[in-house]
């Protein structure tokens, strides 16, 4: 494989030789580099040495590795200006938002999974009631599965593609991480800190490449942890299923907020904005979609309109801008449909509502009311800035239309009396809701973070999180043993008869009913 500074190439627009993918700073629609468009020989090979070092890694133990992740914690720290300029080149996010979700995460997640692999995948002492293991020591142990393959998207090329491969190098995994073609510049950022912070040679690998690369991985690994579309998703299940490789999916979202009338406004209506807006709206947990109680809908639209037009979008240095750009030229198309789409059936657009003229690729902050059901922009992932907001005539309409809807990643419920609005949470089918507050359970890294329904399959975080990428072990170590069990060869009547009541006694007091 080549190495990291070969893999990029800095570029000033023209293309060097071999297949490679342009990288675009979609701030500006410049071209600023280059990377390889890597084949599935190239994939195979990169499997076989990380297979061949693998074990040594696994060899290291939980306190060599967690040594590793600890220093990269602070190089993540050291060179937060240097990471938040390449990322920020390859999404067109704010310093703000690159600081907040990309560097707190992945500083905390090295520190976390350095903490925690060794409490989540220590040896657990069983005990069986089963008569025949009585006395014979039984463990569930966690072994790592050998070489994971995570296919990541473009919104968050630190937190969403890297950051689960924390978890999978710390169970003693060898790691091949295949980003997104629009963002591969950030891995290979934190590939050079991996080395520089010891982690052997192949044991963390950057396949940089297009769909075709993620697929050739799909048929390497021992389980691939991907993160992207729904339907991108189901392509990614299907071919693994052709070698019964596991998959974890984390898909799409429309995540709905609840304001109920007895809300704190101004905190719902920052909540609203701030989350709905967030890294450009361009998160799986992003609030896609609003529905309030009739009796504060108006004072909660007036508050949120006053905000939306209050953003100020851009590029510039830190404290300049609320809102970046968008990251993924096709999503701006994406997000002007559903607009146009609203629109055409009788929504208004209260604030914003078009493409960003000038270079680059934008979509200005957008409210929308007057939305219902038969729009795209309230069933149908935006992943742009855009806040439809809908009135209902109770708490009930809100949780049946959040229902409605095949995704469930997140949800938000807002409201006073807290008991009522988790009792509204509670009957939303997601994979997470946070009940006035937004989106902070990704924060909390022992949560567990997966969707319901068509928003994936499996968890990220948490015990969940780190115990996908091994294989459960059943250890029964029988110390004091007799030449041979009573129910051993050869068979005889005395013996069954008295196994027969010794089941009878040990499971034949249940009733029927
Ligand atoms: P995809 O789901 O298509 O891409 C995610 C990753 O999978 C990328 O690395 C992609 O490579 C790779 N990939 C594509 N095809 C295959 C394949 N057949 N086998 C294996 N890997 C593959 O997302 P998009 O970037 O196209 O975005 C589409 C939509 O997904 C967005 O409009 C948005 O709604 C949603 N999305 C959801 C995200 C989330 O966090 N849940 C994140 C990003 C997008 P490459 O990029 O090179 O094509």
């Amino acid at each position: 494989m080549a190495s990291v500074e070969e893999q990029v190439v800095e570029t000033n627009g023209s293309a060097p030789e071999g297949s490679q993918i342009p990288v675009e700073n979609p701030a500006t629609g410049q071209v600023i580099a280059h990377v390889p468009d890597m084949g599935a020989d190239e994939v195979k090979e990169m499997a076989r040495k990380a297979r061949a070092v693998q074990p040594a890694w696994e060899a290291l133990g939980f306190e060599g590795r967690g040594r590793i992740l600890k220093r990269m914690q602070k190089w993540v720290l050291d060179n937060r200006d240097e990471i938040i300029a390449v990322i920020r080149s390859e999404t067109g996010k704010t310093y703000e938002d690159a600081q907040l979700a990309e560097i707190s995460y992945g500083a905390a997640a090295f520190g976390f999974w350095a903490d925690n692999a060794p409490v989540y995948l220590a040896d657990e002492k069983v005990k069986s009631a089963n008569v025949l293991v009585k006395g014979k020591k039984l463990i569930t142990r966690y072994k790592p599965l050998g070489l994971v393959g995570v296919i990541g998207p473009w919104n968050y090329p630190l937190t969403n593609s890297f950051g689960d491969c924390i978890p999978a190098l710390a169970a003693g995994n060898a790691v091949i991480l295949k980003p997104s073609e629009v963002t591969p510049l950030t891995s290979l950022k934190l590939l050079e800190g991996l080395r520089e912070c010891g982690v052997p040679e192949h044991v963390f690998q950057v396949a940089t490449g297009r769909g075709g690369t993620g697929a050739a991985l799909t048929d390497e690994v021992d389980m691939i942890m991907f993160t992207g579309s729904t339907a991108t998703g189901k392509k990614v299940m299907q071919r693994a299923a052709e070698t019964l490789t596991p998959v974890s999916l984390e898909l799409g979202g429309k995540d709905p907020l609840i304001v109920l009338a007895d809300a704190d406004l101004e905190r719902a209506a920052n909540s609203a904005i701030y989350w709905g807006m967030f890294n450009g709206g361009q998160t799986c947990i992003s609030v896609e979609r609003v529905y309030v109680e009739e009796p504060v809908y108006d004072a909660f639209v007036a508050k949120v309109t006053e905000k939306a037009r209050a953003l100020r979008q851009g590029s510039g240095e830190m404290g300049t801008a609320d809102v970046g750009s968008m990251t993924f030229p096709p999503q701006v198309d994406i997000v002007e449909r559903h607009v146009e789409d609203a629109k055409a059936k009788g929504a208004k657009v209260l604030v914003g509502g078009k493409r960003g003229s000038g270079a680059g690729y934008w979509f200005e902050p957008t409210v929308l009311v007057d939305v219902d059901h038969t729009m795209e922009c309230m069933t149908e992932e935006t992943f742009g800035p855009t806040l439809p907001i809908m009135k209902v005539s109770d708490a009930e309409e809100a949780i049946r239309l959040a229902n409605d809807s095949p995704y469930g990643l997140g949800a938000s419920v807002y409201g006073k009396d807290v008991h009522r609005a988790e009792a509204v949470g509670r009957r939303l089918e997601s994979g997470a809701v946070c009940i006035n507050d937004s989106l902070v359970n990704y924060t909390a890294l022992e949560l567990p973070m997966g969707g319901a329904k068509a928003s994936g399959l499996g968890t990220r975080h948490g015990a969940g999180g780190i115990r996908k990428y091994c294989q459960q072990q059943a250890i029964v170590v029988t110390r004091f043993a007799m030449k041979k069990e009573l129910y051993m060869y050869p068979y005889n009547s005395r013996v069954t008869r008295l196994l027969g009541k010794t089941f009878n006694l040990l499971y034949g007091r249940g009733k029927r009913d």
